[in-house]
């Protein structure tokens, strides 16, 4: 069994959604059978049982398509994983090993947000073979974690990390998240210096991004001055606000970048080397999933709108909830009573066969989000023709601005990860 693909499953609920947030989650209130979940992890409220029903039942139709494939990474993201109950996540797993062929050596990550996290659940997750455990900080301080509606505080979050080293994990990512509302370069590097001086084994470091649709964005809006009026913004929000520090204004352009140099800086004198453009791992902690999806190996997505890449055809499960629930309903499909699935097709959505020019783009774009870049041997190995052949007039033009390294392999120097979008523009047709 030598294809190895990566597994990802999708857990859309959370306690509550944060203010920015546009990922594919709903509040466990909202879906019927849950409940609001108490942010200090002994909950009873778990996901709701219909959505893990039917997540089993796509693992089962879905897994007969990958019998000759070694499963050697799975990521169970949100949302918020940690939900699952303690029975839940042991049975997701249950269902997971028995669907598919899991490597032994397979790394296995589950995210969590501080708040939900138990030693019941830690010791299950344990149990069931998750080496890997990635928490939601995103900052140390207190005023800024309210102006995000996280529902947790930095000392919820100190207490799930001892607790899941006191349970053996050993293979940990902090996600930190800088250019907030308030946020300055010195409370940046509170937030820096207090996740690295708990030596974590990996951390993320994203920047905010404003995304349309959300409470942030009608706060914020696209240039970072608040938009929305108090009488505009509902109850929630305003609770929200109180408690937030000075939360009208966006960091400028000149300190987010600041603080994207410090964080390299920061997090290299505590030993993380940066691997891609906002991650940074201990050596021999960098995150193999996440690898995959730069360098395009092949992964199945489940659950509601999960994606897929295999045989360079791309797509999504659907995103609506009812959809999915309907067509993977925890009825066994085999025509009997109840077998309501019509076929698997009905729940893939944004079908699409990659040409071979969209299969190079991806190679370049994706590839040089990794400090190691692009291999031209490999590139010209997959696709039989060379790198230079095709964008050897970019390369050069990039080269000469000092914003990429044209060696054996192609790759940014740190002025072309500040440029990045600019750089990799130039790999893309049209
Ligand atoms: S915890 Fe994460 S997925 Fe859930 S609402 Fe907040 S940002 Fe979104």
């Amino acid at each position: 069994m030598s294809r190895r693909m990566s597994i990802y499953i999708h857990i859309p609920f959370c306690v509550k959604k944060c203010g920015y947030c546009d990922f594919l989650s709903f509040p466990v209130g909202d879906c019927g059978s849950g409940t609001a979940a108490v942010p200090d992890g002994s909950s009873k409220c778990g996901v709701p049982e219909e959505y893990l029903q039917s997540l089993l039942c796509e693992m089962r139709q879905e897994s007969g398509d990958y019998a000759d494939r070694e499963v050697d990474t799975i990521f169970v993201g949100g949302g918020t994983p940690s939900l699952l109950l303690p029975r839940q996540a042991e049975a997701l797993f249950d269902g997971v090993y028995q669907s598919f062929h899991v490597a032994s050596d397979a790394e296995v990550t589950i995210e969590a947000n501080p708040g939900t996290l138990s030693k019941e659940k830690l010791e299950i997750y344990r149990q069931m073979g998750i080496n890997r455990l990635s928490i939601g900080l995103q900052s140390a301080d207190d005023g800024e974690l309210a102006v995000l509606g996280r529902i947790h505080r930095f000392s919820d979050f100190e207490k799930n990390f001892e607790l899941a080293r006191n349970c053996g994990f050993h293979n940990i990512n902090i996600d930190l998240m800088s250019g907030l509302p308030g946020q300055t370069v010195e409370s940046w590097l509170y937030t820096l210096h207090t996740a690295a001086g708990l030596d974590p084994e990996h951390i993320s470091a994203y920047g905010l991004i404003i995304e349309e649709g959300t409470p942030f964005y009608q706060r914020y809006g696209t240039d970072g001055a608040a938009v929305g009026k108090d009488n505009e913004v509902s109850a929630e929000e305003q609770d929200q606000k109180k408690g937030e520090k000075d939360c009208g204004k966006l960091p400028s352009e000149e300190a987010e970048r600041q603080m994207y140099h410090d964080t390299r800086d920061v997090l290299e004198r505590f030993g993380y080397q940066q691997y891609e453009i906002s991650n940074y791992a201990k050596r021999g902690y960098e995150c193999r999933h996440n690898i995959g999806y730069w360098v395009r190996k092949e992964y199945v997505g489940l659950g509601l709108g999960a994606a897929s890449m295999l045989n360079n055809i791309r797509w999504k499960n659907t995103s609506d909830l009812k959809k999915y629930m309907n067509n993977t309903d925890g009825r066994d499909g085999s025509g009997g009573k109840g077998a309501v699935r019509e076929s698997a097709g009905v729940l893939k959505e944004e079908v699409q066969t990659l040409t071979l020019q969209e299969q190079m783009e991806e190679t370049m774009f994706l590839g040089l989000r990794m400090n190691q870049g692009v291999s031209k041997v490999e590139f010209e190995k997959l696709y039989g023709i060379g790198i230079e052949q095709l964008y050897g007039i970019w390369l050069r033009r990039m080269s000469t601005e000092g914003l990429l390294i044209d060696g054996e392999r192609v790759y940014l120097t740190e002025r072309g990860r500040d440029l990045a979008n600019y750089v990799m523009a130039g790999f893309l047709a049209g």
